[in-house]
């Protein structure tokens, strides 16, 4: 691939179809996929009894220095795959039993799963799981092929997404982004079961020592998105010991999380989940088959 302009980076660097891309992500074309099974600890009405089909796709266009999946998020790793490959993984995890197909960190590699997905459609919902940096152009060409947006919200502060993950146009990104992940697929609707079928539920993950952040990006959600939006505030932040900043170096208190948990409920943000404070420790990091 030449010119990569999938994300908002906009590097428009040369993608090679496997090894290394000379772009802010340093991803070739074809994904190296770090693990593909059935994932217990998403949300309930994701996970469910039958696990959520999860696709661990290596890399990332963000690369936070606080990434609790920094094993994988770094560099192209795991066992590259073409469509085909994908479709494959598409098929045996759909014959498992799962609830849905759930790509997590697809985004240098959409090319790839629209090919992919045109080869094979499963017939559970297809799940984006990202981190909400992503352009609008890009998520438009996704559109009819994904029923459920899981993205990120990170972060309602330039100066902490600059900090952290070297884009201080997040803010502003994401919110264009998850507008256009509502007009695909809408709010949230659930099937007889209790699992989401389509719709959009963001993730906010609190970090320690910046709660203004957290509060910025509940406001962001209250003013711009529908009052029935799915929320899924977590509290799973944990210290890997490779943290560049030392107010990251703790678990978030007790006294934190109550100032957020409590500021989603006074918005009226009523929809969705939030985690344990107690919730935070490696056991929500899978074990990676880096094949
Ligand atoms: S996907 Fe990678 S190469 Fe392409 S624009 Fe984003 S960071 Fe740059």
């Amino acid at each position: 691939m030449d010119n990569c302009t999938l994300c908002p980076r906009m590097c428009r660097a040369s993608r090679p179809l496997t090894g290394t891309g000379s772009g802010f992500c340093g991803l070739p074309e074809l994904p190296g996929i770090c693990r593909a099974d059935k994932h217990m600890w998403e949300e309930p009405d994701i996970s469910g009894t039958k696990g959520s089909g999860t696709v661990f796709f290596s890399g990332c266009v963000l690369r936070c220095d606080f990434c609790q999946n920094s094993e994988i998020s770094r560099f192209s790793c795991g066992k590259t795959v073409d469509a085909a490959g994908l479709a494959d993984i598409f098929r045996q995890l759909e014959s498992e039993g799962v609830h849905n197909i759930n790509l997590v960190s697809p985004t240098p590699y959409y090319p790839v799963i629209k090919e992919a997905l045109a080869i094979y459609k499963p017939s559970v919902p297809i799940v984006c799981n990202t981190s909400g940096y992503e352009r609008v152009e890009t998520l438009k060409e996704l559109e009819g092929l994904i029923d459920i947006y899981l993205p990120d919200f990170k972060y309602s502060s330039s100066e902490a997404a600059a900090k952290y993950s070297a884009a201080a146009d997040y803010p502003e990104v994401a919110l264009e982004a998850i507008k256009e992940m509502i007009r695909q697929v809408g709010t949230p609707i659930h099937g007889e079961d209790g699992m989401m079928k389509k719709g959009v539920m963001i993730r906010h993950l609190i970090l320690p020592d910046n709660i203004e952040n957290s509060l910025g990006v509940l406001d962001m959600i209250a003013d711009n998105f529908p009052q029935d939006i799915y929320v899924s505030l977590m509290a799973q932040y944990f210290p890997t010991g490779n943290e560049k900043h030392s107010e990251l170096s703790r678990k978030i208190t007790e006294e934190e999380y109550e100032r957020v948990s409590s500021y989603m409920m006074l918005l009226g943000l009523e929809n969705g989940y939030m985690q344990e404070h107690e919730s935070a420790d490696s056991s929500f990091v899978p074990d990676w088959n880096l094949l």
